[in-house]
């Protein structure tokens, strides 16, 4: 990790040996608990089989729960990149395509305790949640061997934004703009998808590379924790420039993540940080005294505009303070310039927007698809579900979807809520249960792997011949009740390109991946998307 801005007097960033600015309190505190009805109760997950088909051989990792494996069967490691406070990050190479990509590896001795192990597991969990965001490093994978946990994310060659600020001082108030833009928009996707990160600094945004247009992208989710509406949260965690005053008073929510970035915000126009000391304790009286100094230079220079919006989100009482979709309107940090009553769709209603527009194959293929997911990989959206799901009876109910969107911001007419109701209800009983909760609003960026598509593909391929026929297709929806004559015509027209009244492999990928914008991309680049063998 790098120093912390204005490094040069003796207050370092909180001892990143700890991470804690304080040595104890590392634990949430939240009412949770004591549930019932979740998806439990149907049993273990299929993929919590699924991801342990083979461990009657391969021992079982204490930390990731799975098969160990090791990660330098698919990649080479090679030169070191960065090192953290429990890891060291290589540069990797995977090598059946020899593409590149950073491997954060985290030794098993250092995680001391239970907690440890659960920030880890928690990582993992998270990034698998936030996966498809653009602005969020991707991983590619996570394996365990006897040694180590190994992240595999996407390569952030452009160096850490903090490194960037040194080298520039300041930025101009556009740059400046577009980066908060960048981390405001994280922080927007984690929120609405019950995440708080808990660790926004410059040194946790890399640049995807040395260009001076890179895009950002958020990465070490190590201190971040799912949290529901209302849960009120009491340890102590973060970086002492970045820490809001509410943490400090231990009673906070995800207003602390737009202090962070008000601070990330003020530091990029002025090349300071706004609360400064010689000790952290110096630095945490500064943060709760409040003063901020908007006279000395650059300030006199700054805008109206942004010197408004940092003093917003930068407001002492969390209540006053901006939320993050209301700074992403601040007609300062406006990609146009200019207000607009059009909201800013959360992600979870984005991807159920999505999934409304699609046929009834794809929704029944990404079902099947969901079913096999890890349990790691769903772990984010089970506590959304959770979150929704208020009376804890294991479905969602018209009026629970209804108050569960509204709660994220969105502001939907009742029609529309019903359309999305009607669209995720995939067996239409009038209630959305776990699975289709999953399946309506998991990332598309699960299509992208080859081995999903495949035996998504065989479900309904019964007899191999590698052709979906039409009384497979007829069939397979019946069975869950969406069979209808005019379904199936309008999927033939749609998927059946070559027109031989059935569908083949390739077919199918190509209306999985249509609407993904990753996967239309890596077409583009001539990546093999779905790439499971072909009859
Ligand atoms: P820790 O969680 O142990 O603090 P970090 O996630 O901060 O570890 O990573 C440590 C260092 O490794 C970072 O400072 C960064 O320079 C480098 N690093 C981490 N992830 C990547 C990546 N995806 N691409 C390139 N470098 C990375």
């Amino acid at each position: 990790m790098g120093n912390c801005v204005g490094g040069s007097g003796s207050n370092d960033c909180v001892n990143p040996q700890t991470r804690d600015v304080t040595n104890e309190g590392h634990h949430q505190v939240k009412a949770d608990k004591g549930q019932q009805g979740y998806p439990d109760q149907h049993g273990p997950h299929p993929a919590a089989s699924g991801a342990t088909k083979s461990a009657s051989k391969v021992p079982t990792g204490s930390v990731l729960n799975r098969p160990m494996e090791n990660v330098r069967n698919r990649y080479n490691l090679g030169k070191e990149l960065g090192r953290g406070q429990f890891g060291v990050t290589h540069l990797c190479t995977d090598k059946s395509t020899g593409a590149l990509f950073a491997c954060k590896s985290i030794a098993k001795r250092k995680l001391a305790n239970k907690d440890d192990i659960e920030d880890v597991r928690r990582e993992v969990q998270i990034m698998h949640h936030l996966a498809g965001q653009p602005n969020v490093v991707e991983m590619k994978g996570a394996f365990e061997d006897k040694q180590s946990v190994h992240l595999v994310m996407e390569l952030c060659g452009g160096g850490e934004l903090f490194d960037r600020i040194i080298a520039r001082g300041h930025y101009t108030e556009k740059a400046a703009a577009a980066a908060c833009r960048t981390i405001v928009e994280v922080v927007h996707t984690c929120h609405s998808l019950g995440v708080m990160h808990r660790d926004l600094k410059p040194e946790n945004f890399l640049l995807l590379n040395k260009s001076e247009e890179s895009p950002l992208k958020a990465t070490d989710f190590g201190l971040s924790v799912f949290f529901k509406q209302g849960d009120v949260f009491k340890d102590i965690v973060g970086s002492a420039y970045y820490v809001a005053p509410e943490v400090l008073r231990r009673s906070y929510g995800p207003e602390t993540d737009v202090w962070s970035a008000g601070v990330i915000l003020y530091i990029l126009l002025s090349g300071v940080p706004p609360f400064w000391a010689d000790t952290e304790q110096g630095i945490f009286d500064a943060i709760l005294k409040g003063h901020i100094d908007y006279t000395s230079d650059p300030w006199p220079s700054i805008s109206q505009g942004a010197l408004d919006l940092v003093k917003k989100m930068l407001k002492q009482d969390p209540r006053e303070r901006l939320t993050a979709q209301q700074v992403l309107s601040h007609p300062w940090i406006r990609v146009d310039g200019e207000a607009s009553d059009k909201p800013i769709d959360g992600a979870v209603l984005g991807r159920m927007k999505q999934f409304r527009a699609m046929n009834k194959l794809k929704k029944l293929a990404l079902k099947v698809i969901a079913e096999s997911m890890s349990e790691e990989e769903i772990m984010g959206l089970k506590q959304m579900f959770k979150s929704m799901d208020t009376d804890n009876s294991g479905t969602i109910t018209f009026e629970e979807l209804k108050i569960g969107l509204a709660k994220q911001g969105s502001n939907l007419a009742e029609h529309e809520v019903r359309q999305l109701m009607d669209a995720a209800d995939v067996d239409g009983n009038g209630t959305i249960d776990y699975l289709e909760f999953i399946t309506a609003t998991m990332h598309m960026n699960k299509m992208e792997k080859g081995d999903h598509l495949y035996s998504a593909f065989q479900y309904f391929d019964k007899d191999g011949s590698g052709y979906i026929t039409m009384e497979e297709l007829e069939e397979a929806l019946t069975k869950h009740g969406m069979g209808d004559p005019q379904a199936i015509k309008e999927i033939l027209a749609e998927v059946d390109t070559d027109h031989d009244g059935r569908i083949n492999y390739e077919e199918f990928v190509a209306m999985m991946c249509k609407g993904s914008p990753d996967a239309d991309a890596n077409r583009r680049r001539g990546k093999v998307v779905g790439g499971a063998p072909l009859h």
